[in-house]
């Protein structure tokens, strides 16, 4: 696939998102580092965006609750190149009812070039990189060139 650069500026808005198992240590986790989330733009699946919100006193911009869709959401956000990380700490133990919506945001976010954290170690490493505030170069899919890829054999078919 082609691919082309999309520039991530220095404040990245980071997705946040934990299944029900996993709540406690996310919002351990964002509590330890709310000093770094603070200075970036935050948003998240309906109940844990609410909770971050209420336990650190941040602004996050939140979606529907995941099963009712949320996932889905992020998902599409990240194709339309709103999100620049995800953290989400999904359940390792537990299969859930929306479990093919969990795979599409995963499978979204690997496409599109998203860094992804799963728990909270994977998110120290990432949280700290100092990439985290700086401007970055990200190589993502080149949607236009696909759409071209995709139809000028039929055009020429057509026409
Ligand atoms: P929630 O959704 O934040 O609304 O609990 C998370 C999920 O289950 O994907």
């Amino acid at each position: 696939m082609e691919t082309r650069i999309t520039a991530l500026s220095k404040v990245k808005r980071i997705a946040l998102v934990a299944h029900d198992n996993m709540k406690p240590q996310l919002l351990k986790w964002a509590h330890s580092n709310r000093q770094v989330l603070a200075q970036h733009k935050l948003c998240g699946t309906g109940t844990t965006g609410y909770q971050i919100e209420a336990a650190l006193k941040l602004e996050v911009e939140e979606f529907m609750s995941g099963p009712l869709g949320g996932d889905q959401q992020l998902g599409a956000k990240i194709a339309e190149g709103y999100i620049d990380l995800l953290i989400f700490f999904w359940d390792p133990l537990q299969q859930l009812p929306h479990d093919p919506d969990v795979k599409a945001l995963l499978r979204l976010a690997a496409l599109w070039n998203i860094p992804v954290a799963c728990n909270a170690a994977s998110a120290d490493f990432l949280i700290t990189s100092p990439l985290v505030n700086e401007a970055y170069e990200r190589e993502t899919p080149d949607y236009k060139a696909y759409i071209e890829n995709r139809t000028s054999g039929l055009l020429k078919e057509v026409g």
